[in-house]
């Protein structure tokens, strides 16, 4: 493939790639179904991109989000802490562990930048710009900006959580953002996926499929 990207995917174009984590795939901790499916159609994808950025989820054990932190609590429980609630999830992606790995088969080298989220013992971190109290920003919207990236692109994992949070927070930070729901596996917790359709199309989030990029870049 030449260097030369698209238009469409030039220099203010950057692909974030939320959370392809063994534990978030089939086999591991906290299984997306079929999350493993979106490894490949992401490997494709950002090859098209010149900018990447991945996020990996990145725990300390006795992390709050864990029911096992909360004694007689079950995953999928959700309970009110400091930031409010919190759903509790079975342990994952434990820092330095096998489940908090990249998936083996994701090839992006040419990513610039990874963002670990979820390190601080006592908040969670859904999306990729801010951690769950809302307040505590990972860093993201002044790399991109630094860098001159007006216009994010989401793929990974889970549709309705991760990939949600963050593209909210990259829309209220004004980039322009688009989802690539092939490229995504939602985890539909409660009706969670149908909310998110709901959110993306209040907040002017587009939905995108990747064959739309097949057509601007064929190969
Ligand atoms: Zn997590």
């Amino acid at each position: 493939m030449s260097g030369d990207s698209p238009a469409m995917f030039g220099d203010n174009s950057v692909l974030i790639v939320v959370d392809i984590q063994n534990d978030f795939c089939p086999g591991g901790a906290l299984a997306v179904p079929r999350g493993d499916e979106v490894v490949p159609i992401v490997n494709r994808l950002a090859a098209k991109f010149r900018h990447v950025v991945l996020t990996q989820d990145w725990h300390p054990q006795g992390h709050l989000s864990f029911a096992s932190s909360h004694p007689g609590k079950q995953p999928f429980e959700t309970i009110t802490v400091a930031y409010g609630p919190q759903i509790l999830w079975p342990d994952h992606c434990v820092q330095t562990t096998w489940g908090a790995e990249f998936h083996k088969s994701l090839q992006i080298a040419h990513a610039g930048l990874i963002v670990r989220k979820g390190a601080d013992r006592s908040i969670d971190s859904y999306s990729a710009f801010y951690e769950n109290d809302r307040k505590t920003q990972t860093g993201l919207a002044g790399y991109l900006r630094e860098r001159g990236l007006t216009r994010v692109f989401l793929a990974g994992l889970a549709l309705d959580f991760c990939v949600r949070y963050s593209a909210e927070d990259a829309r209220r930070e004004d980039f322009a953002v688009f989802v690539i729901e092939d490229a995504c596996r939602g985890i539909d917790i409660g009706g969670s996926i149908a909310a998110t359709h709901r959110s993306f199309a209040a907040l002017g989030i587009s939905c995108l499929a990747t064959r739309e990029f097949a057509s601007n870049n064929p190969t």
